[in-house]
């Protein structure tokens, strides 16, 4: 059993990135389940979202595996006194999963769901060459607001059925992709679904990651802020407003019972 920390009210697993890619391999030792297990990787806007989005509070309570994503849910935890050990992005998780079945010698059958229009063909491309057992069966990229549509709904299920993949990587961006996924994993034909943002645009080359040192100093949001100031700005501006006064509610209230 692992030991989940509870944090903002959201209950984090407290694993490190070896043991969650050990839980993904267990899952697709095992055949598929009626229901296609699903993991969500928090950050601070996460948890600032989560504190009124009753549709993301929803998504966690049924998630699989919840990894902190970024260095300052970390520091939180520690500062709290429910460490987690380590920060677990999606955006590492993907890749180092897939050299982890390269390694392995284990066949992976992937679908790309999200980014834009041709961006997940070309991450395909890359992963088939840096990774040759993982085999993307399929990609999709839905347009706008198609969360909205059933016939939209139905033709990504309907593709999802056809290529019958292990997991299925989800980039449609937060809270979207938590909550779509929540909705439809009962008819996800697949055994995982990982939910993890840009991490489509990243395989593919599209976007790039910060420099290791900027990761090391936990301030990959500030390069992710200057690559697309205009979307994130107002976001980050948001998040260093209010994170700073949920570690003080729970500093004071650490039992406080959280919605
Ligand atoms: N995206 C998408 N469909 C949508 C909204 C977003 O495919 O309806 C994709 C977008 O192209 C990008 C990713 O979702 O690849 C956004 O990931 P990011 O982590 O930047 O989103 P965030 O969670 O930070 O908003």
């Amino acid at each position: 059993m692992t030991v989940k920390q509870k944090l903002f009210g959201m209950e984090i697993d407290a694993l490190n990135m070896g043991q969650a890619i050990d839980c993904l391999h267990s899952w697709m030792a095992e055949d598929r389940r009626e229901s296609c297990r699903y993991v969500v990787t928090p950050n601070v806007d996460h948890a600032v979202l989560w504190q009124e989005h009753e549709g993301l509070r929803a998504a966690y309570r049924e998630a699989a595996m919840v990894l902190a994503d970024g260095h300052p849910l970390v520091w939180a935890s520690r500062l709290l006194g429910r460490p987690l050990p380590e920060r677990v992005p999606g955006s590492d998780l993907v890749p180092k999963f897939f050299a982890s079945c390269q390694e392995r010698g284990r066949e992976l059958r992937v679908f790309l769901l999200g980014a834009a229009p041709g961006v997940a063909a070309r991450a395909a491309r890359n992963i088939h060459e840096r990774w040759p057992m993982v085999k993307v069966v399929g990609v999709y990229s839905p347009p706008l607001g198609f969360e909205k549509d059933p016939d939209e709904n139905e033709l990504i299920l309907g593709r999802v059925m056809l290529t019958q993949p292990d997991l299925v990587v989800v980039g449609l961006g937060a809270p979207k992709q938590e909550c779509w996924v929540a909705q439809h994993h009962g008819e996800l034909a697949a055994k995982a679904a990982l939910c993890v943002g840009a991490t489509i645009d990243f395989l593919a080359g599209e976007k790039r990651r910060a420099p290791h040192w900027m990761q090391r100093l936990g301030i990959e949001w500030l390069h992710r802020m200057l690559s697309e100031p205009r979307r994130l700005v107002k976001r980050y501006a948001k998040d260093a407003w209010v994170f700073p006064q949920l570690v003080v509610k729970q500093w004071l209230a650490p039992s406080r019972t959280w919605r």
